[in-house]
């Protein structure tokens, strides 16, 4: 047992840990534990809830290992007790706020203001991302009465947290009476912790449960190995999808390949999961002309088609090409030549990317998936058993295969009209048919590995 001459281990902890992380981290995690009981086999320390036990565990074992008893397994000796919640009498303001909506509570949340320039008018669509903005004008149109959750993955700068953005203006501007939470996941993860530490989870719960109208939730990927934290958002999450609230997640990834638990998987997989991919080279010209008119810069067509040709896997640094030329001419006040874009770009200006997904990979994993043989495949028997694959071997080939359609089109032998036919079939057939939704995520999972 604890007594006061016993040398305080934890206390040593403590400093030591103090030393080698931020204030902020230490005010957050390690502060709110308190040493219970201690002994020379094992060591009672109060928690304020699992999520700090699993910090401590997850980031300091190493070190808990040096300061505190060590089983035969090498595992620190540490009980783990959960302070009891402190039950204040509810103040009378907490009563009604629990009947009327909340107002000057909702303000307070954390959350993130919605980029002015991110709108649907300002998106310009192709046929890499056409699927995405009108699945998201959907959502944005009846919050919660089409597909719920919409899931949006691709790659860095492709437009994601645009067209989420956008969802949340066109929401507000027609829908009035819904109110939109749009989120990082880092400050839903901010928020809980926070919540934990004043106590205030409980009031944290009832906003996302039940004032939010329509949640948007942005790189989801980073609830990865964040065991409890996960837990909590998959919690929020039935409870909004229960309730016909309106969900809508980003990520860099489709939701099977995400390090998440199954739980979590099934349920961002339950609505529509729709890919954003790279626009097409005509896509990138329009979008480049966009923003040069925005700044007021006028770049002959064949420039803009060298810059589109050179910057193919994302729109943000398409943007950038803009801004720095824009800067250029205003400075030297040069005019706009190929050459010049050379000059200025030359470290933006990429290669081809290694290692590429082929359509070999693509066939393979489709013929596994549906039980057909990739010579069928790649035939032209129009039997539904193979049309059917065929077609999704095209779609996903667009999807994984930064590639115009006319070079996908060389790949399957077929013209690049017949890979956008079979894409747009496939994208309206994912929306009503389940397994078709099943068997090309198992065909992703299975080249990507
Ligand atoms: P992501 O969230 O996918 O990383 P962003 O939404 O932040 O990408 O987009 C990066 C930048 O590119 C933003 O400034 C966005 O407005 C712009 N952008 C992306 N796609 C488009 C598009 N189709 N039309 C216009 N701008 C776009
Ligand atoms: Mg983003």
């Amino acid at each position: 047992m604890l007594t006061c001459d016993t040398p305080n281990i934890w206390t040593q902890f403590l400093e030591y840990v103090k030393d080698r992380c931020s204030p902020t981290a230490y005010g957050n995690w390690l502060a709110p534990i308190h040493l219970l009981e201690f002994s020379n086999d094992e060591i009672t320390l109060e928690v304020p809830n699992v999520f700090v036990q699993e910090y401590l565990l997850s980031n300091y074992k190493k070190d808990l290992c040096a300061f505190l008893p060590v089983n035969s397994q090498g595992e620190p000796c540490v009980n783990f007790v959960i302070s009891a919640p402190v039950k204040k009498p509810v103040p009378q303001r907490e009563v009604s706020e629990a009947v009327v909506p909340p107002s000057s509570d909702v303000e307070e949340r954390v959350k993130v203001k919605l980029n002015s320039n991110y709108q649907f008018e300002t998106f310009i669509e192709g046929p890499s991302n056409q699927f995405v903005k009108s699945a998201a004008l959907g959502v944005a149109s009846r919050p919660g009465r089409s597909y719920n959750p919409l899931f949006i993955h691709g790659g860095v700068g492709l437009g994601k947290t645009h067209i989420l953005h956008s969802i949340g203006h066109y929401v507000q501007k027609h829908h009035r009476g819904q109110r939109v939470q749009c989120i990082t996941t880092e400050a839903f993860i901010n928020d809980l912790v926070d919540s934990l530490r004043n106590k205030s989870v409980d009031k944290m719960k009832r906003f996302y449960r039940s004032d939010v109208s329509v949640l948007l939730v942005d790189d989801i990927q980073f609830l990865q190995n964040r065991l409890n934290f996960e837990e909590e958002f998959c919690n929020t999450f039935e409870a909004l999808i229960n309730q016909n609230k309106q969900i809508v997640i980003t990520s860099d990834k489709p939701p099977a390949q995400l390090k998440l638990s199954e739980r979590m998987i099934a349920r961002m997989e339950w609505g529509l999961v729709a890919h954003m991919g790279m626009p097409e080279v005509e896509t990138r010209v329009a979008i480049l002309q966009n923003k040069a008119e925005q700044k007021g810069l006028k770049i002959p067509s064949k420039v803009l088609f060298f810059i589109a040709e050179h910057i193919h896997n994302n729109v943000r640094q398409l943007e950038g090409a803009i801004n720095r030329l824009s800067a250029h001419c205003r400075l030297l006040k040069e005019s706009i030549t190929e050459e010049l874009v050379e000059r200025t770009l030359r470290e933006m200006l990429q290669q081809a990317p290694k290692n590429k997904i082929t359509v070999e990979q693509i066939l393979k994993s489709v013929a596994a998936v549906f039980q057909v043989r990739v010579s069928d495949l790649r035939g032209s028997s129009r039997t539904k058993e193979i049309a059917l694959p065929r077609q999704v071997a095209m779609y996903l080939a667009k999807e994984m295969i930064n590639e115009s359609l006319m070079t996908l089109g060389i790949s399957f032998g077929k013209t690049h009209s017949t890979i956008l036919h079979a894409c747009k079939n496939i994208e309206k057939k994912v929306v009503s048919n389940e397994t078709l939704r099943r068997q090309i995520q198992m065909v992703r999972r299975n080249v990507d590995t």
